[in-house]
């Protein structure tokens, strides 16, 4: 029994009449693939979490591509948000990989030795392929790659002890089939090659506003809670295992992305940003790290300077009064780190220099 796949396509923001038809394009050439559902959604981004897009979402349980104008890592952690959980599945569609720099290897073994949020939980045997619709300017080359994509599936789930009996069992070949698919209505539509044919697209009409939030990359997070120190508009919380969240997400004040320039680990991202660091290039991550120690002792602190002068603009936007450094600054705890000098530290320096 052939598994099959769901293809989700992320519908743009803008009314582009280029990128709105190269969607369609795609639409239009997977409904007659093999093996392959098609949904088409507003933007992932936009979508409510109570709404009919994020519950269609929810219902696949199989493997699954979503294509849509955000940085693959961006769509990844967005499902995440929403409870739609799975492995990465591996796309050939990525930008053009750079050569890392040492920053990078660096980044890629501090990364190894945490533990990260994403060590604590147990996701579904299924993938979940992102891929980034601004990738490729036509339409051929998703379709492409869905088609690839379907031929990894259907070969990966053919698993030798699923057969070695004869006929599979129905408890091995449901996991395969679709959303609230009998098995036997299943069997019924599968033609001779064992694979059922595509029919029309699922279209989700839901008409969502556009949104800005936080969204967290758990495979980077250690839970440090920095930014729940640090925002002081409600929008972080923690789950009952005391996991941090991102609760209220409109709170967030539209076009701040303060947070994500505090985050030690560069898990958050607002996919929005026109930075691509912060909106969930992965390439880009590297070269966006913060180090807060350099608050204590070295001149420069960029991006933590930023991140206050944006929350203090977003305080005062809100009628509210700045507090520049004084909140939500975590303190570095290793000892080998210094705070910064002061006056009265200045003075004892004075002191000391004229040796009495
Ligand atoms: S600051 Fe970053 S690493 Fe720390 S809890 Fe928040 S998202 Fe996770
Ligand atoms: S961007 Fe600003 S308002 Fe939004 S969550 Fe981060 S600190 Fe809070």
């Amino acid at each position: 029994m052939a598994p099959r796949l769901t293809v989700v396509i992320s519908q743009g923001q803008s009314q582009n009449p280029a990128k709105m038809g190269m969607e369609e394009e795609i639409v239009a050439q997977l409904l007659g693939e093999p093996g392959v559902d098609v949904t088409v959604i507003p933007h992932l981004y936009d979508l409510d979490s109570e709404g009919t897009g994020v519950l269609c979402l929810q219902g696949v349980t199989g493997d699954m591509v979503v294509l849509g104008r955000l940085f693959p890592r961006a769509i990844r952690w967005i499902l995440d948000r929403h409870g739609v959980f799975g492995h990465a599945g591996t796309t050939l569609l990525e930008a053009e990989d750079e050569e890392e720099d040492e920053d990078q290897q660096l980044d890629g073994v501090e990364a190894k030795a945490k533990q990260r949020v994403i060590d604590t939980r147990q996701l579904p045997d299924r993938r979940i392929y992102c891929i980034d619709l601004r990738a490729r300017p036509a339409a051929e080359a998703y379709v492409e790659e869905v088609r690839r994509i379907v031929q990894e599936c259907q070969t990966s789930v053919v698993e030798l002890s699923d057969w070695i009996q004869g006929d599979p069992k129905p408890e091995h070949m449901q996991k395969y089939l679709s959303p609230g698919t009998a098995l036997n209505e299943s069997r019924d539509a599968t033609n001779r090659s064992g694979i059922v044919a595509g029919g029309d697209p699922t279209r989700i009409e839901e008409q969502p506003s556009r949104r800005w939030y936080p969204v967290i990359d758990y495979s980077r997070c250690t839970n440090c809670m920095e930014c729940i120190d640090f925002c002081l508009f409600g929008v972080y919380g923690v789950d009952n295992v005391e996991t941090i969240l991102v609760e209220q997400p409109d709170n967030c004040r539209k076009g701040c992305p303060a947070c994500s320039r505090v985050c030690p680990e560069n898990a958050i991202m607002f996919p929005q940003h026109r930075t691509p660091g912060i909106a969930g290039d992965a390439e880009a991550v590297g070269g966006l790290k913060i180090d807060l120690s350099r608050l204590f002792g070295k001149p420069d602190d960029g991006p933590l300077d930023a991140a206050v002068r944006e929350r203090d603009e977003q305080l005062e936007l809100a009628g509210r009064d700045a507090v520049g450094r004084s909140t939500g600054i975590p303190r570095r705890r290793t000892g080998t780190q210094q705070r910064a000098k002061d006056v009265l530290d200045d003075l004892m320096d004075e002191v000391d220099a004229m040796d009495l």
